[in-house]
């Protein structure tokens, strides 16, 4: 065990230097040491004694007990958690660009000096989960509910999440008296250190379960099968994703559960096309309808919707057919419906329509179409389209 250096020399600072001085001088020193800027080993040595050095100069208490003591005064007094507790790194840390969060701190710092982490006491947040949900064009048009079945874990119903047998409690940890943690103190009258390891009988979890619960075997979350109803609002495209609160995982040590996240696949359908809320299909209309115009109509997801043709209408030309598309989510409005026309020819002709056409070509001035079959079709294709 090295010798312990002064903390005021360690920062550097005079024995009379201000909180200001000493917050100055910790800043100063941690931007050309900490691990973030400064990878060498020796460079996290030095973090560690100045973050030390600064954690108990600026606590008024810590200090005068230093001041009076010197280190015997810290280490047999306080544990690394209580040494940083109170001590508001981000306040420091957020403007040298190392942005943690508090909680991100307190876990950074911890891990750091190997101090105590009791993550498995904590109250822990269950895992969110994710569910993929296929759903077709027709369902994402009218809105649907769907029942899935989610595999997820649940606090035993049994112990409660205690994980004793039920009419039992789990136990103060006899070795360490509860605290998850051991503490050495080695030394002699002139030096005092104390080493503190994790509890090895509670594994710092500081309670001990002697009967473990049957049904959960000790575990205190169990795993279940929920059977939930989704309801996916209309008009919802690929990438849609729909968050049901507290339908993840359980939490531990009585968190709060995880949140259940469905990612909403939609299915093409065949022969609509969609891009956002607009709609696009394909319609065949008969010769005449395409010169003379008239009502035409298509069913589409359930729904006849009409339009109109109007007079000579080219082969490929597009309607649109405003606010007849696809729903928007949780808005009444909808988009477009997109009609390309494209012109039946008929692949069979009864003797009167043969004649009928045949007619008609010698009048718009096609002729011998009946002794050349095979330009029949596309003779009349180019001729009416
Ligand atoms: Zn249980
Ligand atoms: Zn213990």
């Amino acid at each position: 065990m090295p010798v312990k250096r002064d903390y005021y020399e360690v920062l550097g600072v005079s024995r009379e230097a201000t909180k200001d001085e000493i917050k100055k001088a910790y800043r100063k020193l941690a931007l050309k040491y900490h691990p973030d800027r400064n990878p060498s080993p020796e460079a996290e040595e030095k973090f560690k004694e100045i973050s030390e050095a600064y954690a108990v100069l600026s606590d008024a208490e810590k200090r005068r007990q230093y001041d009076m003591f010197g280190h015997a005064g810290i280490e047999g007094h306080y544990t690394y958690e209580d040494l940083f507790k109170g001590v508001d790194f981000s306040d420091i840390f957020r403007d040298l660009g190392f942005d943690f969060g508090f909680e991100g701190f307190s876990d950074f710092f911890s891990s750091f000096f190997g101090g105590r982490r009791r993550t498995e006491t904590r109250e822990t947040r269950g895992r969110d989960l994710r569910f993929d949900l296929v759903i077709t064009m027709e369902e994402a048009f009218k809105g649907v509910e769907k029942e899935v079945t989610v595999p997820r874990t649940e606090v035993c119903p049994a112990c409660k999440g205690s994980r004793a047998k039920p009419g039992s409690s789990p136990e103060k940890c006899p070795a360490c008296g509860g605290s998850g943690q051991i503490q050495k103190v080695h030394g002699n009258a002139f030096t005092r250190f104390v080493q503190i390891t994790t509890c090895r009988e509670c594994h710092g979890e500081g309670v001990i379960v002697k009967e473990p619960c049957n049904t959960c075997g000790g575990e205190g979350i169990v795993q279940k099968v929920r059977r939930l109803k989704i309801s996916v609002p209309r008009g919802v495209d690929t990438g849609f994703r729909l968050r049901l609160r507290g339908q993840g995982e359980a939490g531990l040590n009585g968190g709060p559960e995880g949140d259940l996240y469905v990612f909403v696949y939609v299915k093409d359908e065949p022969g609509v096309r969609r891009e956002g809320s607009d709609l696009f299909i394909h319609k065949r209309i008969s010769y005449p309808k395409a010169v003379f115009g008239g009502k035409s109509e298509i069913e589409l997801f359930g729904e006849k919707i009409e339009f109109e043709v109007p007079e000579a209408t080219p082969s490929g030309s597009t309607i649109v057919v405003e606010g007849k598309g696809m729903p928007a989510v949780g808005e009444s409005k909808r988009g477009d419906l997109y009609v390309t026309l494209q012109i039946d020819v008929p692949k069979k002709l009864s003797n009167r329509a043969r004649e009928l056409i045949e007619e008609l070509a010698k009048e718009i001035g096609e002729e011998k179409l009946g002794q050349k079959k095979k330009w029949f079709n596309r003779k009349l294709f180019t001729a009416f389209s």
